[in-house]
């Protein structure tokens, strides 16, 4: 009995040592000099300049009222092609390795738990909204990381993914629960469709997400997605009374995904 307990223990250990090498590997082939991929880097991309919006907690504020499935779509390749998000999909016709900043899905896949069970006349369980990392105030997946690639910057509450850092482990993909974060598990340059040469590129074995356009509020923009959101869209201060989200939010109900779960999104649905 005893003897067959540690053969256990023994090769628990050597499987769990097999994976943790397994996934350093992945990290480390995704790190050679040129580290996360190319392009500018992080600092170079996110320095502030004169113009820089500056609020203490970015939020996003997404009327369903005013969406369709092409504005959801337009607003994709908006983020998309600006962000160098490969067509995983359009190139290998691999849907499990897609990788996703911002996508459409029906409302019911958004909101599982119905707490809006009967739903307005423009709203129904099958309407078609958009997602995308909510920029927790409780980030779960940054608690997860054990390399500080994904990260809160407390200047304004956004969840950043420093690529460079990423040892590829996935513990962020495991402990966010909505799905926000993509893997590449191949090279996605060869799938990007034309390449943005002011945002880097990533490389296999590294996670990515949305930054909230994070480089183009250093410059004073909006995100790429409010831009192509024909007004369905409201970003602004969560924390400032005066702010355009906060006087929708004052007017409108809105909720948040998973509200139970206690990560406290900066993204909020009126419905
Ligand atoms: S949505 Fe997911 S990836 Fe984005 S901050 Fe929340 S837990 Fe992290
Ligand atoms: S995969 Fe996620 S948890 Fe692991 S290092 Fe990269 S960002 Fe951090
Ligand atoms: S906020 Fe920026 S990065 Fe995030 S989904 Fe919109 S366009 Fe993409």
């Amino acid at each position: 009995m005893e003897n067959s307990r540690r053969r256990f223990l023994k090769t628990a250990g050597y499987s769990i040592l097999g994976v943790g090498a397994g996934s350093m590997l992945i990290g480390l082939s995704a790190h050679p000099t040129k580290a996360a991929g190319s392009g500018p880097s992080a600092a170079s991309l996110f320095k502030q300049r004169p113009e820089n919006r500056e609020a203490e907690r970015w939020g996003m504020i997404i009327d369903t009222r005013k969406l369709n499935e092409s504005i959801c779509e337009k607003m994709q390749q908006a983020c998309h092609s600006i962000h160098n998000v490969p067509d995983i999909v359009g190139k290998f016709g691999n849907k499990k390795h897609e990788i996703k900043w911002i996508w459409p899905t029906e409302f019911r896949h958004a909101f599982p738990e119905r707490e809006a069970e009967f739903l307005t006349e423009k709203l129904s369980h099958k309407s078609i909204i958009p997602v995308l990392c909510n920029h927790c105030d409780n980030p779960p997946c940054v608690q997860a990381c054990p390399t500080k690639a994904t990260f809160k910057r407390e200047s304004d509450g956004i969840v950043m993914m420093d690529f460079h850092r990423c040892i590829g482990c996935r513990f962020c993909m495991a402990a966010c629960p909505f799905g926000s974060r993509s893997f590449n598990f191949r090279d996605p340059r060869p799938a990007i469709k034309k390449e943005n040469p002011d945002f880097p590129t990533r490389m296999r074995g590294v996670v990515e997400k949305c930054n909230f356009c994070a480089e183009r509020l250093a410059v004073g923009k909006n995100p790429a997605c409010v831009e192509a959101s024909e007004g369905a869209m409201t970003f602004g201060d969560l924390n400032d009374p005066e702010s355009e989200v906060r006087k929708l939010l004052a007017e409108e109900f809105a909720i948040r995904r998973k509200p139970n779960l206690g990560t406290f999104p900066s993204v909020l649905y009126i419905v």
